[in-house]
């Protein structure tokens, strides 16, 4: 808690910097111009990562043209050294040669290394001072989130301009211990924390309001600088940092692996649109114990809970509602004013709600393949609905005790020719992309009136593309998704979820990730030095990919009600990513 007053210098930066600084790297510096130019349109706070150029010091002069066309633009340089994390291969005397030429360009700041600043002579420091420009010093922790009491004191000793602490988050805690380290810094306006790596995405978000001066973000999708960076189209459009407030409510979804989860997109995009002052987070754990702790110090107002947490939280609730103590699982965690948590289980509905739109369940014959978590969701939801249910899982004692359990029957996958079903029901993750099963049923086993595939990526799975071919009509598992979080949201906010717009959100979503990797697959392909004579390999790696066919759902969720307010309060979707701005391989760490 020292005492900081501002410089001048530091003054004048403050009232240039905004919230995120979108960090810029590139072989060349042509390179990083072109994407500083795009970027600049839109966060005119920027990052120069000259570490990544062969020769930095050669490259310097072509950056003034940039600063002499964009003088709205504030922009940090960075030459971090290979022993920091930083790609520069050079001396200390060489990255101080390049650092105290960037005012002469234009830049604003520098970013140097507390390891450099201490290996420094102090004349050496003064001279890089003596050029006017601003210092940032930072400090990059790779190994965990450590002394960041001790760090600051370090850096806090040489008054640099902005004091820059990243540590790595290596569970959900290490975020509060950094949360708590920028609250009872508060009187430092020129402090800066972030935590690295997938299990700190909260600090990203949530540090500016426990204040940091700012946070960093990468320039688009796939040019991450840092572990666990977001882009900053999505820090901003999706996570709306620059509203995140005392008084934003937190959600999340808690589970493992969690970062390419569809959730934050999609619940985001539903408190955007329902003009609800929350954010919701992605939450990597398979420690309860640390939810836990999050939930009740954030505090967390609500939940979505995933794998492997879904059973495990059970205990620790308050109160569930009967149907998810029966299923033995709980996807929804409401925390209540008074700080006690209540379960939900909204999976059911999004099976339930879908086969009841088209059919009805009481009496419904429907065959249920799997025997886990979403099955057992499906299976009991249709109990509850009266359907006559049939279990089909690879391990027959496991679907045995699900059909004891549930007053279903199970069934051999012999029978399945010669019967005939209301609804097929996949609840395995069979079709999913990256799983390598063979299908589990052939065209003469769909002897039924529908096809729910609970599997949304790929959104054509092979089960829906038989299905199609067959003229079944059929549901894809994104109507699921969508289902369970429109009632999550209900649970949380009390008003009704904007459903069709988070249909859209997911699907678009979809289709981004489907044609990232399209263009990842052809680029594979592509070097390898055969591949490169096939003309179908060229034409895919083209940014335009098309991915495959969005198969339509039966009936999509009801439109919800469009007030002039809300359709101004539309968001736009995800920035495309582009494909062909190649995935930055090296991650010097931020
Ligand atoms: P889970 O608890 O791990 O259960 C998986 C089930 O699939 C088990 O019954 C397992 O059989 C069976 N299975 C796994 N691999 C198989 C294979 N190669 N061949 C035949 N059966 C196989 O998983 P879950 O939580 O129930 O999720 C299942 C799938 O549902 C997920 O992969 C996901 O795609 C989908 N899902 C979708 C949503 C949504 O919102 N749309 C939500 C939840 C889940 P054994 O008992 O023999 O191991």
């Amino acid at each position: 808690m020292s005492l900081n007053v501002p410089s001048h210098a530091s003054q004048f930066l403050r009232s240039r910097i905004a919230n995120v600084c979108v960090a810029i790297a590139g072989a060349t510096s042509a390179e990083m111009i072109e994407k500083a130019t795009v970027a600049v349109k839109e966060t005119p706070f920027l990052e120069f990562r000259l570490d990544y150029l062969e020769k930095p010091l050669l490259a310097l002069p072509r950056f003034k043209q940039f600063f002499a066309d964009n003088t709205a633009a504030t922009a940090i340089a960075t030459c971090r050294c290979t022993a920091n994390g930083g790609k520069f291969a050079g001396s200390l005397a060489a990255e101080l040669e390049v650092l105290a030429k960037c005012a002469s360009v234009g830049f604003h700041m520098v970013d140097l290394e507390l390891e450099s600043a201490e290996a420094m002579k102090k004349a050496d420091l003064q001279k890089l001072r003596d050029t006017g420009i601003g210092l940032l010093i930072s400090h990059h922790d790779f190994t965990g989130t450590h002394d960041l009491d001790g760090i600051f004191t370090r850096i806090e000793a040489f008054h640099p301009d902005f004091i820059k602490v990243v540590p790595t988050a290596k569970s959900l805690i290490d975020n509060l211990t950094l949360i708590h380290f920028l609250e009872r810094m508060n009187d430092n306006s020129n402090l800066i924390g972030i935590c690295m790596g997938d299990a700190g995405i909260i600090s990203r978000v949530l540090g500016v309001r426990a204040g940091s001066a700012f946070t960093f973000a990468a320039a688009t999708v796939g040019e991450e600088t840092g572990p666990g960076q977001i882009a900053a189209r999505t820090l901003l459009e999706t996570y709306r940092i620059d509203q995140v407030d005392a008084a934003t409510k937190v959600y999340g979804v808690a589970g493992n692996p969690i970062r390419s989860s569809l959730s934050p997109i999609m619940m985001n995009t539903a408190f955007r649109r329902e003009t609800v002052n929350a954010v919701y987070l992605a939450l990597q754990t398979t420690r309860l114990s640390d939810l836990l702790k999050l939930v009740h110090d954030i505090p967390i107002q609500g939940v979505s809970v995933t794998m492997p947490l879904k059973q495990e939280i059970l205990s620790h609730l308050e109160r569930t509602d009967p149907l998810s103590a029966r299923i033995g699982a709980c996807n929804t965690v409401l925390r209540a004013q008074d700080g006690k948590l209540y379960g939900f289980n909204t999976d059911v509905a999004g099976i339930t709600g879908p086969l009841e739109k088209r059919m009805p369940l009481a009496g419904a014959r429907v065959l249920v393949l799997g025997a886990g978590g979403a099955a057992r969701a499906a299976v009991f939801g249709l109990r509850e609905k009266d359907a006559n249910v049939f279990i089909l899982n690879r391990t027959a004692e496991t679907a045995q005790k699900l059909a004891r359990q549930s007053g279903s029957k199970t069934i051999r996958h012999e029978a399945l020719a010669k019967t005939s079903f209301d609804a097929i029901v996949n609840a395995t993750p069979v079709g999913m992309a990256g799983n390598k099963a063979a299908p589990l049923l052939e065209a003469k086993d769909l002897n039924t009136k529908l096809v729910f595939d609970l599997v949304y990526n790929p959104l054509e799975t092979p089960l829906i593309h038989l299905a199609r071919q067959l003229s079944i009509p059929f549901i894809t598992g994104v109507e699921m998704f969508v289902h369970q979080g429109a009632r999550q949201f209900e649970i949380w906010t009390g008003k009704p979820a904007p459903e069709e717009e988070m249909f859209r959100v997911v699907l678009h979503a979809l289709r981004q990730q489907a044609e990232l990797a399209a263009f990842d697959a052809a680029e594979a392909a592509e070097s390898k030095p055969e591949a490169k004579q096939k003309p179908s390999t060229k034409s895919v790696a083209k940014p335009a990919v098309k991915p495959k066919a969005e198969p339509k759902a039966e009936t999509k969720p009801k439109p919800a009600a469009k007030s002039p307010a809300k359709a101004a309060a539309k968001p736009k979707p995800e920035a495309k990513p582009k494909p062909a701005v190649k995935k930055t391989a090296a991650k010097a760490k931020k």
